[in-house]
């Protein structure tokens, strides 16, 4: 716990100094923030030693809890080596492993690892990749990427146009390029009133059509495999993802796989292309990938995608891309541990069991609440939509802030949330255990209850 004055220190520099991600600054400095201080397993503990459990792993990424044993210490005995040399015409051990690591347990086919420091920047690197391949390739008509409306891929510029929200990016729009969307069988934004198999039929019709039109120009399909994450969480089944890398292929395209929220066991299986025994050109990965640890990115590739970039240096085929902490040793060593973590420990074995927990309790308690009007799950992902009228699909006023303020009446109640909008996420770390899973879901029961009876 640290003393009072620096706590009332550190409250006024945020207040006065402090930009937020995401967050409309002139609510948050009306507002107490809340200061974290220490982590313990499942819990985020603040400056007055008071304990949240961590419902969404710390924006997604945490996988073990905090302080796990085995992270700590590969972290020190890195920090004991060198904490930083560069990637650009070096190398260094923990990458060199980590590479080896994570190949062998990525789908078949990928045999490149290229590192960068956030999932933004995985993605980022995979359409440039693209764009450059086909380049390389002399196709240079292939310059068109496709992807699901309402995707998130990051917020660099090329991860943000493949993501565009006019809400959020319409001041960007003359720095963006454009992409070819279509609409993913989410029943209850899509095809309201359709039957689950008709939906799917009919985005199917849709994707077909419109790829067989864009088909030539294609460069890459860009898909969040699965669950569909910061668009609210929008599960598809894996017969969509089949059929649409199916048909994207057919027309020549490579499937980009943005695994940065799904990967890493979050879906059930180590990577969410699994459910659809999809081997992806380009895959993704960031968030879970250092247990939560530190900044850290991959951009997985095969050998087909990686050769065309082979050259002399006077051809200047090389990927001309890079950060400055790319591939950074204490990340590297760190991610190195977590996959061993997940060897050893056989966690995707082990949270089948809180898989069904979660599934049972969003069923039968969650389901059933008052304007809750949608409910959807993959592995340890979830979202709970709530609504003014579910019967009507009428929403919330964003004034009204009822995701905020489920999230805070959850906090009041010792468990830290994030909602999108009105979409409460439920994330927990994988290593959650059977009762933390129930306070999570009681805890949320009752401040949806509390909120939507008030509002
Ligand atoms: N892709 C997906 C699917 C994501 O969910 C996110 C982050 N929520 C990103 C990319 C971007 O990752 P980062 O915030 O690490 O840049």
């Amino acid at each position: 716990m640290i003393e009072h004055d620096r706590q009332a220190r550190l409250r006024e520099i945020d207040r006065r100094h402090v930009w937020h991600p995401f967050t409309q600054m002139r609510t948050w400095m009306r507002e107490e923030p809340l200061i974290i201080e220490r982590g313990e397993g499942n819990y985020l503990i603040d400056v007055n030693g008071n304990r949240y459990l961590d419902g969404v792993s710390s924006l997604w990424c945490n996988v073990h809890g905090h302080r796990k044993r085995e992270l700590d210490e590969a972290l020190l005995a890195q920090a004991g080596r060198i904490a930083h040399s560069t990637m650009l015409g070096l190398t260094n051990a923990p990458a060199v492993e980590l590479a080896d690591a994570l190949l062998a347990i990525a789908p078949r086919g990928l045999a490149r690892v290229f590192y960068s420091d956030s999932g933004a920047e995985a993605v980022e690197a995979a359409v440039r990749i693209a764009a450059q391949y086909w380049g390389l390739k002399g196709k240079t008509r292939r310059t068109r990427f496709l992807t699901l409306n309402g995707s998130y891929h990051g917020d660099t510029l090329g991860s943000v146009s493949l993501g565009y929200s006019e809400q959020f990016h319409r001041h960007l729009r003359p720095l963006l390029f454009g992409v070819t969307k279509i609409d993913p069988p989410h029943v209850f934004r899509f095809h309201h009133g359709l039957s689950r198999a008709a939906a799917l039929e009919r985005s199917l019709a849709q994707a077909r059509e419109i790829i067989r039109e864009a088909g030539p120009e294609l460069a890459a399909l860009v898909i969040e495999p699965i669950m569909q994450g910061a668009a609210g969480m929008w599960d598809h089944p894996a017969a969509y993802l089949r059929e649409i890398a199916r048909l994207a292929r057919e027309a020549g395209a490579l499937i980009i796989a943005d695994e940065v929220a799904t990967g890493f066991g979050r879906t059930g299986r180590m990577f969410a292309v699994e459910h659809a025994e999809l081997s992806p050109d380009l895959m993704c990965l960031g968030k879970g990938i250092t247990g939560g640890y530190l900044p850290l990115a991959a951009t997985l590739a095969t050998e087909e995608v990686f050769a065309a970039f082979l050259g002399e240096p006077d051809e200047f085929r090389a990927f001309y891309y890079g950060h400055t902490y790319t591939g950074n040793p204490l990340a590297a060593a760190v991610a190195r541990a977590n996959l061993e973590i997940f060897e050893k420990e056989a966690v995707i074995e082990r949270i089948a069991p809180g898989i069904e927990q979660l599934a049972r309790a969003l069923r039968e308690r969650i389901a059933p609440l008052p304007h809750v009007a949608d409910v959807r799950q993959a592995g340890l992902m979830a979202g709970v939509e709530l609504m003014r009228n579910p019967e009507r699909g009428e929403s919330y006023q964003v004034a009204e802030q009822v995701g905020n303020r489920v999230i805070k009446a959850a906090r009041r109640r010792g468990v830290m949330l994030r909602p999108l909008g009105d979409v409460i996420v439920l994330m927990p770390p994988l290593s959650i255990g059977e009762s933390e899973l129930d306070t999570l879901l009681g805890v949320t029961m009752e401040s949806i209850r509390e909120i939507v009876e008030a509002a």
